[in-house]
């Protein structure tokens, strides 16, 4: 407690202002005590209001707005008794007031105390949490002590600019920064576009209504145009169903009648909430009270219930839909960041992303990594329901997201954006040089491809072929299995873009946090489960048509490779070889031209590491997956964001790995390659090549920066940095050792933001 006092002390004297020094105790406060909400209210200058100046834990935009009478509520309480009060449950308090705005109604557990200086009451500090608990001793002392030194600062305030200075400067003063998981590097200005998944209740944030009247209208038009829909499917059914089943039609009419339903959501709309807020609310309700229901016919009826409010909320989604209204610079926020839904936004404008799940190795990351778009991951505090239209910064490099800057901190991002424009601009003068190392070490750089929009930049980047390419992408966007034609027409565009380059083709690896919307899985533990090679298996059918179309689209021009993810046995790889020698003999019988493709297998789980020789026996060569590599070997979850911390590719575990792999391809006389995300970091490239490594696959927007990597450090000084790093026991040690020495070498600007 003490060094957090200390540190405290020192955050809060450095702070520029009160208000940064008020938001700086909320936030600290709320991780050390591990609370859920901290809040600060002062008194104002007539001594009449206490008003919120800070806040952790509460709806945004709630500092500077929420005002309560002296003696009203618990805070008022606490401010008379100039006493903490500490209570289990504050609801339970006759005293207890909350106010809806702040949204701290969900919060049990109360601690309150008094901020005194020279005996008067300045104010009241509090912290909340939802569990019912009574705070402990060490924390009613942990909040006086703060208090108390708040209390001096706080009277130093008033009398230099008196209650109405620090009232304006709170409200000029609304930014907030949240704390995610780097996902992209790169810094982004722009107005936050929220984005949640379209027909689905539970996504629906909340929204301030702006216009009560014109809500309302929108509602009973959606409403309507449900109604609609009920009576057109009533009469199709007309005939075909029992009387009794028919008569459901007319109890869901009586449901959507203006005076049912109607008259609940537009109360809620009246209250301040939007239509689609206000309808996932009353649904929701009644869903929950029919499935309490004791009878079973009627807990069915939620489902019914769900139904309609979903048909209702695709009317009211339909016209934000049709004409979607988005700025020139778009931040696209959402709790999770899907493929389709980066494909709906106009690229040209999108220059940022934050997910509130995922991270640094989730799909969506790697995606947004391969557009060059900087982005933030595992942002869990993102405040959704309030953030459309804010002003943000993205900072991929440190995922961290500034909501409101202030105009300071918009100005300095604004040098490190031009800084870092021109760092990549020089960078482009290396398209046409090769990967050598300055000693005359040549180590081929090639791209991962997924999107087709990969392939003009892959090939403005100077990439010597396709190391990887995702081709569950095409399967992602589509609502079926493509066909063979299909996918043989995506592969051939592929293949001839780069030939005479070579293209390395992975099967499908759906399943862990790939899903197909037409082909569910669901599974306790996805990433052990069934996906990749396992799944394909399984499923020859989709296999063979998938090798078909890629040996078909490679006639006439022989530069395919086939690379087999997840595969975690020889006889796994055994059974995949023989479907390809399959596939083969059937498409070169339609086509004498087709070459035999080169076969690799994929390391990116622990016993193929353990396994690589006899796979390099059985392959053309290997490639290391480093991200799946990382996840397995650490058992760390590559998309969990809580445990983003300790999933590092650097890992001495992972390095001890990856040498095993190299050389036991290398034993063989095989070539070994790297395609998961480490290949396209600047710090391990560094490591990748002192290992040996043949050729490293990364996203083109990577591809100019390690290349720049690859030229400045000769082979000799990269062994010797992974000799150094191979001393080392900690992944931050090795991180630092690698940034220094990028530093060193004047390539900073890499791995920070700026030059
Ligand atoms: C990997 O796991 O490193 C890899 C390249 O495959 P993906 O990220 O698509 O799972
Ligand atoms: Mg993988």
């Amino acid at each position: 407690m003490l060094n957090f006092l200390r540190k405290i002390t020192q955050e809060v004297n450095a702070a520029q202002g009160l208000p940064d020094a008020l938001n700086l105790v909320v936030e600290r406060i709320c991780e050390f005590m591990n609370v859920e909400a901290v809040s600060i209210y002062l008194l104002d200058e007539a001594g009449k209001n206490f008003l919120l100046i800070a806040s952790k834990g509460f709806k945004p935009g709630s500092d500077g707005k929420i005002s309560i009478k002296k003696e009203q509520g618990l805070i008022g309480l606490v401010a008379q008794r100039e006493e903490p009060i500490n209570l289990e449950e504050a609801q339970a308090h006759e005293k207890y007031v909350y106010f809806k705005k702040t949204g701290e109604e969900i919060y049990k557990a109360f601690l309150g105390v008094p901020i005194i200086h020279q005996r008067k009451v300045l104010g009241v500090m509090v912290a909340q949490q939802r569990e019912k608990r009574k705070f402990d001793e060490n924390e009613e002392s942990l909040m006086l002590t703060v208090s108390a030194q708040l209390a001096g600062l706080i009277a130093h305030a008033k009398a230099q600019g008196g209650f109405e200075g620090i009232k304006r400067a709170v409200k000029g003063k609304q930014s907030k920064q949240i704390k995610g998981i780097p996902g992209a590097p790169g810094v982004a200005i722009g107005e936050a576009v929220p984005s949640y998944a379209l027909a689905d209740l539970d996504a629906v944030p909340n929204r301030e209504v702006e216009d009560t009247e014109k809500e309302i209208e929108i509602f009973n038009d959606a409403l309507s145009l449900a109604r609609d829909e009920i009576k057109v499917l009533s009469k199709r059914l007309q005939g075909s169903l029992p009387e009794e089943e028919q008569a459901l039609f007319d109890a869901y009419l009586k449901i959507l009648d203006n005076e049912s339903l109607g008259v609940e959501v537009i109360t809620l709309i009246k209250q301040g909430n939007w239509a689609q807020g206000a309808l996932r609310d009353v649904i929701k309700q009644h869903v929950r009270h029919y499935e309490e229901m004791d009878d079973e016919y009627l807990r069915e009826r939620a489902a019914d219930l769900r139904d309609l409010g979903r048909r209702v909320l695709t009317y009211l989604q339909a016209e934000e839909q049709a004409t979607p209204d988005y700025p020139d610079q778009i931040i696209l926020v959402g709790s999770e960041i899907t493929a389709a839904k980066l494909a709906e936004i106009p690229r040209e404008k999108l220059v940022g992303i934050v997910s509130a799940r995922g991270s640094s190795n989730s799909h969506a990351a790697i995606l947004a990594r391969s557009m060059g778009i900087p982005t933030v991951m595992g942002a869990v505090d993102l405040p959704l329901a309030n953030i459309k239209g804010q002003q943000l910064i993205v900072d991929g490099y440190h995922g961290k997201v500034y909501i409101s800057p202030s105009a300071t901190l918009h100005r300095e991002f604004q040098r490190l954006m031009r800084e870092e424009k021109e760092l990549y601009d020089g960078l482009e003068a290396l398209q046409t040089e090769q990967a050598v190392t300055p000693d005359g070490h040549h180590l081929p750089l090639l791209v991962n491809a997924g999107l087709a929009a990969d392939i003009p930049s892959s090939l403005d980047v100077g990439a010597e072929g396709v190391g990887l390419y995702r081709t569950e992408v095409p399967f992602m966007i589509r609502d079926r299995f493509p066909s063979e034609k299909e996918q043989q027409q995506i592969y051939r565009q592929l293949l001839e873009a780069f030939s005479p380059r070579p293209v390395i083709m992975r099967t499908l690896d759906v399943g862990g946090d790939k899903a197909l919307p037409y082909f569910s899985i669901k599974e306790e533990n996805p990433f052990l489960g069934w996906r990749g090679l396992r799944l394909t298996l399984d499923h020859p059918e989709i296999f063979l048509v998938q090798i078909r179309a890629m040996l078909l689209a490679s006639s006439g021009l022989n530069n395919l490779g086939i690379m087999i993810p997840m595969v975690t046995s020889i006889s796994e790889m055994l059974e995949a070889k023989k479907l390809i020698q399959q596939a083969y003999e059937e498409v070169s019988e339609e086509d004498p031209q087709i070459e035999q493709p080169k076969i690799g297998a994929m390391i990116e789980v622990p016993s193929a590491v353990y396994q690589a020789e006899d796979f390099a026996v059985e392959c053309d060569f290997l490639s290391v997956g480093s991200n799946d590599l990382t996840q397995y070997l650490l058992a760390v979850d590559r998309n969990n964001s809580r445990v983003a911390n300790i999933y590092d590719s650097l890992h001495p575990a992972v390095l001890q790995a990856l040498i095993q792999v190299v050389s036991s391809a290398h034993a063989q006389g095989k070539q070994a390659s790297v395609c998961g995300e480490m290949a396209g970091d600047p710090a391990s490239a560094i490591l990748l090549l002192a290992m040996g490594y043949n050729t490293l696959s990364m996203n083109a927007t990577s591809l100019a920066s390690v290349k720049w990597v690859i030229r400045s450090f000769t082979l000799k000084q990269a062994q010797d940095l992974l000799a150094k790093a191979l001393l080392l026991k900690d992944p931050n040690a090795i991180r630092d050792l690698l940034n220094h020495a990028l530093e060193e070498a004047g390539l900073g600007g890499l791995v920070r933001a700026g030059k």
